[in-house]
């Protein structure tokens, strides 16, 4: 994910526009693979702002990943944007923390690093097929978002049940049964 920049060095206040296409391995992404569906295109604007080269990067994707609650597959687009300056070795560094700042030799820059670092911010933690997807039933297993399973919601969970005998065992104690 490099690109020439050696034109752009030559004149203050130029721009210069490139796409360029990245390949993302499969994620761990909490505990959950998250698939990229094609690579993921970078349409970049450069700017060259006397020395300092500023890039505003938009990203499309597509990933694939399971429902958190369903697990049913889940298929979307994946679209972020954030801006990354670069600067040559001999140069100041840039005096704010909000800005992510790599140094670049030669007449080309890389932009692979700080693309890494915002997909990982961008990608949710958990996908969803939905927003208020109901998710499975913890006692049957029916996909509830297809209808009530007819389960009561008092069966008791398995991983509840301790918690049900301790309150079973206070009540006892303060002699209320
Ligand atoms: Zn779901
Ligand atoms: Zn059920």
């Amino acid at each position: 994910m490099r690109i020439d920049i050696g034109n752009l060095l030559k004149q203050r206040g130029q721009t210069l526009e490139r796409s360029v296409q990245a390949d993302v391995e499969p994620l761990d992404v909490g505990g959950e693979q998250v698939v990229f569906e094609g690579p993921v295109r970078l349409d970049v604007r450069l700017h060259n702002a006397g020395g300092r080269l500023w890039a505003d990067v938009k990203a499309h994707g597509r990933i694939r990943a399971s429902c958190a609650r369903c697990l049913k597959p889940v298929e979307r687009a994946l679209e972020f944007s954030y801006s990354e300056a670069f600067r040559r070795p001999d140069q100041d560094p840039l005096d704010d923390e909000g800005v992510r700042e790599s140094v670049f030799e030669g007449d080309e820059i890389d932009l692979s690093e700080g693309f890494r670092e915002q997909l990982l911010l961008a990608l949710p933690m958990r996908q969803l097929c939905r927003e208020d997807c109901r998710g499975l039933c913890p006692i049957c297993g029916a996909d509830l978002n297809e209808g009530d399973c007819g389960c009561r919601p008092n069966d008791v969970d398995p991983r509840l049940a301790p918690l049900a005998e301790l309150a079973d065992l206070l009540r006892r104690r303060d002699g209320q049964e």
